[in-house]
Formats: C-alpha cells, structure tokens, sequence
C-alpha cells in the first residue's frame, strides 16, 4: 500500500486487515521528529490567522481502541499552538442528563466556534462503536445513526466548519505491549483500567465496527484518514501533515487593519 491508500476515497469498502500499522514510508524516528516540528511552526502560524480571521472553524476527529495514542497524538500535534484558539473534549461514557437526549445533542455543543479548532478526544462515533459492540441500544438504532451522523457532519461544514477525522490504527499485539509497559511503571498505573481488557477481548468486533464507520462516514466533505500508529512517531507526523495540508487550504487571513492605522501616533 501507498501513503495515499490511508486516506481512502468515499465509496472505498474498507478492510482493516488491509492497513498495515506499521507503515511508515522512508522516514525513521529522527527524520520524523525533525519533520514533525518543521511542520508544527506552520500549524502555529495558520492557527493564528484562523484566530484572527474568525470565519471559518476546525474540528478534528480523533478515535482509537485503547492505549491508540489519542492523547499523545493531541497533546504532540498542538503543543506550541496558542491554547486560547484551541478547545479539547473528551467524550465519556454518557451520562443520565445526556442518555435522556438523541445521542448528537452532547457533541453538538461542542463543536468549534468560528475562528477555533476543536479537537474531539472520542466523539460521535463511539455511538457506533462501543454502543453497537456492546449492544447498548437495539440493532435498528445504531444502524441509522450513519446517516445521522453523515447529515450532521455535513450541517456543520456548511456552516463554515472543515472537519478531519483520524482513526489511530494499532495491531492488537502492539496494544498488548503498551498494556503492559503500563503494568511495569508506576507512573504509568493510572493509565492502566480493569475496564479495558473486555474491551480487548472484543478486538475482533470492534474491528468490524470501525470498518463500518470508515466505509459508511467516509464522505468527501468528512473525510477519514487511517492513521498507522505502531509507531507514535510516525503517526504524529502523518496527522501533523494532513492538519497542515488542510489549514493551508482553508488559507486564513488575518482581517484587514482598520483605517487610519498609518497616520497613528502613540501619545507619551
Ligand atoms: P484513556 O487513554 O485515558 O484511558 P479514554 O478515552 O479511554 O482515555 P476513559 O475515561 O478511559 O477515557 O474511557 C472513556 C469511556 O467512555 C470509553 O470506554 C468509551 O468507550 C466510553 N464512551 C464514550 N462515549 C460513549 C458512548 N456514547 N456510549 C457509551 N460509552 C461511551
Ligand atoms: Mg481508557
């Protein structure tokens, strides 16, 4: 597979067996650490501007199976990035207030507003994820959330939102050594849940449920982006570059100056 096959086209039946997470063109940890940076000074620049142009807004997607990498990815990717254009959710298991509602209502008010980019930590997603896996709901709602969640995504580009969803691709082997690299250091424990390992067991369905999403939601206004993620490294710099690529293209500008600025004079 190529670069390019990890960020497939709508309509691609996706099979994750396919997607090899080790994937890592020529690059070797220090070539894409110093790449990684290089293209960090350019998010921080382009951020600045979509903060000061205050028309148009980012959301980034980010899922994984646990220890995928989702908080060292954001907190990698944004360091450097002025936190007051920046806002993180991370979405838990929901709660009464939230269950008492359609599953979109606590992920809308959290989208970003103009002129920020809004990272979802978890999203949406997990309602056809964890959800279906663990059969929280009946077959027949899960199964049109797809659509719903499609006709939401497409609501909040048009109103002036660009969205990235990634989907951090670990082998369960890989999942297996970061576990246990949490069993052996103590300040690694409060990483570690009992909860997760169910979660592992289920490996196989949770796969099936992610190929369902990345095929169904794939939309070209939305679009997924694979990420191979057994090397942190690599992965860091694969979203690093599709941020970039997208922050270039919405090309924010900063506002023009107010009239008159070049006849100022700053009284002693
Ligand atoms: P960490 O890497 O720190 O473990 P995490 O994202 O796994 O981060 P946790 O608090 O461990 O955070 O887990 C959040 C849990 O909430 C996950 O098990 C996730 O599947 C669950 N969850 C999120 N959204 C929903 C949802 N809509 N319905 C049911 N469970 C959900
Ligand atoms: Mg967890």
């Amino acid at each position: 597979m190529k670069r390019a096959d990890f960020s497939p086209l709508p309509d691609t039946k996706i099979n994750l067996k396919d997607y090899d997470p080790d994937f890592h063109e020529d690059w070797n940890k220090q070539t894409a650490k110093d790449e990684t940076d290089r293209l960090q000074e350019r998010i921080q620049d382009l951020q600045e501007r979509l903060y000061a142009e205050g028309k148009q807004a980012l959301l980034i997607v980010v899922q994984a199976m646990d220890t995928g990498g989702k908080d060292g990815l954001i907190k990698k990717v944004f360091s450097g990035v002025n936190p007051q254009g920046v806002t993180v959710t991370s979405f838990k298991a929901p709660t009464p207030e939230e269950l008492a509602r359609d599953f979109l209502w606590r992920i809308h008010r959290h989208a970003p507003a103009k002129g920020f980019i809004g990272i979802f930590n978890r999203s949406h997603y997990e309602d056809v994820l964890v959800v279906r896996v663990n059969k929280l709901v009946p077959t027949e709602v899960w199964k049109s959330r797809y659509d719903h969640i499609n006709a939401f995504e497409r609501l909040l580009v048009e109103s002036g939102t660009r969205i990235l969803k990634f989907y951090l691709h670990i082998s369960k082997a890989e999942q297996k050594e970061r576990l246990l690299a949490r069993l052996d250091n103590p300040n690694k424990h409060w990483k570690f849940s009992l909860g997760d390992l169910p979660v592992r067991e289920r490996w196989d369905d949770y796969m099936k449920a992610y190929e369902d999403a990345l095929t169904r939601c794939n939309t070209e206004y939305a679009p997924w982006h694979i990420v191979p993620a057994n090397r942190k490294w690599y992965r860091d710099l694969f979203v690093t570059q599709v941020i970039l690529k997208t922050l270039e293209a919405m090309n924010p500008r900063f506002p023009p100056a107010e009239a008159g600025l070049d006849q100022v004079v700053i009284p002693d």
